[in-house]
């Protein structure tokens, strides 16, 4: 049972209790006004916490005491940034996970035939990554992750079994679209906010914040990107850390069998 099933049951038995106690019991109704408002708070926050795990389960951090960590991009592909980022993984000996939105694939084949040769992983990340995905149906929703899943699969031959909610927003259309569509849905535990701060901020946040088994959140569409990676990975392993695949972390598979 899922977060969200579990509180919306004791929601409603609380609210009961209390509908009675101001019919029978004489006092106030603005108390019922106690219980929506905390049930409304979990709700959002189990909306826009992706690692709270609240309408489904996403894989966003291992439980380990091995310095180990994964680095993922998102929306991408982009023609120079997405380039660079290859170059500079491939310089340090680094694999990465690209969560690629469906509508920028067809435009850049050869990015991703890129990402796919130098042994990346390919996840799926939406069709159009639109403003209002969550407010999208089930139906819509699941067309979107067909439909990039599609493209993946038109330029790799593979099929992505990984698939990253935009703006890692989630609610109970969703879940039952990544159930029907029969993939797994990847988060994060530690959000870089490149695309709102500048390079200096970024890493002050990475070196304070990194730990064992977290899935790191980057961009392959601000020019920073590719500099903040050089140095982060000269920092992760200067202290230990080893950069792994999704697949190696929680020893699943990236595409589907065939
Ligand atoms: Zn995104």
């Amino acid at each position: 049972m899922s977060k969200y099933t579990t509180t919306s049951i004791l929601f409603l038995i609380i609210l009961f209790a209390l509908i009675l106690q101001v019919q029978y019991d004489g006092i106030t109704g603005l108390v019922l006004i106690i219980p929506v408002l905390i049930y409304l708070t979990l709700l959002i926050a189990g909306s826009v916490l992706i690692s709270f795990n609240f309408y489904f389960k996403s894989l966003c951090e291992i439980k380990t005491d091995d310095k180990i960590v994964a680095i993922t991009f998102d929306d991408g592909p982009h023609p120079i940034i997405t380039t660079g980022l290859i170059k500079v993984l491939e310089k340090h000996e680094v694999k990465a996970a690209f969560f690629c939105i469906g509508n920028k694939i067809a435009k850049h084949r050869k990015i991703i035939e890129m990402i796919e040769d130098k042994g990346h992983l390919i996840g799926n990340h939406s069709f159009t990554h639109h403003r209002w995905f969550d407010l999208f149906t089930s139906n819509k929703m699941l067309k979107e992750i067909t439909n990039t899943s599609n493209e993946i699969e038109k330029v790799t031959g593979k099929r992505p079994s990984l698939f990253r909610p935009p703006y890692g927003i989630t609610n109970p259309q969703l879940k039952k679209a990544v159930e029907t569509s029969g993939m797994i849905s990847v988060g994060w535990s530690l959000r870089s906010f490149d695309t709102i701060h500048g390079k200096e901020k970024v890493m002050k946040k990475l070196k304070s914040r990194t730990a064992p088994g977290k899935i790191i959140l980057f961009h392959d569409t601000n020019k920073n990107i590719v500099q903040i990676i050089d140095e982060y990975i000269i920092w992760l392993k200067s202290n230990g850390y080893k950069i792994v695949s999704l697949e190696r972390m929680f020893n699943i598979q990236a595409y589907e069998n065939k």
